[in-house]
């Protein structure tokens, strides 16, 4: 026994020298490849780069493959932050928004972003029939969305609010906005979206290769091939999906009553609010998913299709030449025509 102990003893040894020296040689070997990869790298200007900020009240990543990886990056996260303080926010002194909205009824003087932000959204209220609405604020405000003092308003309260709504209160004449007295401007159903095209702009200059952007619920894919983007669960987790879409360059924007919501009195209110009835949005959906070429599109419809349910979306949807996946409240998922090859369902993505 003794005998056999030691010699499978020494054979250990023996093995673990041989493993020891073949690690050694696997770790040079890697480090060269590594080491070459990285030289060509250098060489080509080709890098890969992810970064990370908070802007716009969500959580924005930005993954970027090209020439300058870090600097076109960083120069993406920087391009948010600016945006969010000169154009879409609606607390931030110097914003396009709280400029308009404390502009007293006479025009107030906007950038270009903002003006092709409204521009669009505008599109999106009137096709809506104003079941989108960029007037709302005073209603977001009431509810507390935003501003961290969600509660239940009172129905007078609510009433007064409504009267305060309504796009044609919103004139834009050029670089110029008017809004009549009592209407407040909210871009938050479609600021993220609108940075997603200011993004692809700076992609291009960039002339990266690839890019996935994510400002909160808005993606900007950028570049060649295709991409896998999950589509939350509602039910969920954060990671948990109901199924994976398979695309190419695109945005991607989801609306959906996990997002933001507030619980009073055993009653979950979320924030995407109808301004017909100046509640949360009730048409049996708990998100939609919009897929788009642009970016203010696929966050202003999927807002848009949130308040008007999933039947009524259809048209709205052909109009912008977009395609969504729809979650009920139930639990069913509705696939539009033209991603049904693109979506697979499940929870593996
Ligand atoms: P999203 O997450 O893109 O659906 O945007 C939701 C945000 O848009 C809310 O937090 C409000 O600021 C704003 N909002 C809520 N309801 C509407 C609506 N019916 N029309 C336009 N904006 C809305
Ligand atoms: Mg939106």
């Amino acid at each position: 026994m003794a005998f056999c102990a030691n010699s499978v003893s020494h054979g250990d040894n023996m093995e673990k020298k041989r493993v020891d020296g073949l690690a050694t040689l696997l770790i040079v070997a890697c480090v060269a490849v590594v080491t070459v990869l990285i030289v060509s790298d250098v060489v080509s200007g080709k890098r890969e780069y992810e970064k990370t900020v908070l802007a716009m009240d969500t959580v924005v990543t930005a993954k970027v493959k090209g020439s300058d990886a870090q600097q076109a990056a960083e120069s993406i996260c920087s391009r948010i932050e600016e945006l969010e303080s000169s154009s879409y926010s609606a607390y931030k002194e110097n914003s396009d928004v709280y400029k308009i909205n404390n502009a007293d009824s006479s025009a107030a003087e906007i950038g270009a972003s903002t003006e092709s932000c409204i521009s669009s959204a505008y599109k999106v209220c009137e096709a809506s029939d104003g079941a989108f609405d960029i007037t709302l604020g005073t209603l977001t405000k009431l509810w507390g969305f935003g501003n961290g003092e969600e509660k239940v308003p009172s129905q007078s309260d609510i009433d007064n609010a409504l009267q305060n709504i309504g796009y044609k209160k919103l004139t834009l004449n050029g670089h110029f906005v008017t809004l009549a007295d009592g209407a407040q401007l909210d871009l938050g159903a479609v600021g993220k979206g609108a940075a997603c095209d200011e993004i692809k702009l700076l992609a291009d200059e960039y002339k990266l290769d690839r890019a996935v952007v994510s400002v909160g619920g808005s993606i900007l894919l950028y570049g060649d091939g295709e991409f896998t983007v999950g589509v939350r669960d509602p039910f969920g987790e954060t990671e948990d999906c109901v199924g994976t879409l398979t695309l190419e360059a695109c945005c991607v924007s989801t609306s959906g009553n996990y997002e933001r919501y507030f619980t009073e009195n055993g009653v979950r209110y979320h924030h995407i609010l109808d301004p017909r009835t100046g509640y949360p949005a009730d048409s049996g959906l708990a998100s939609v998913t919009v897929v788009s070429e642009s970016g203010i599109y696929s966050d202003a419809l999927s807002t848009a299709c949130f308040v008007i349910g999933y039947e009524k979306s259809l048209e709205l949807l052909d109009e912008f030449n977009a395609e969504a996946v729809f979650v009920t409240e139930d639990g069913e998922i509705n696939v539009t025509e033209g991603l049904r090859g693109s979506f697979e369902a499940g929870s593996g993505a």
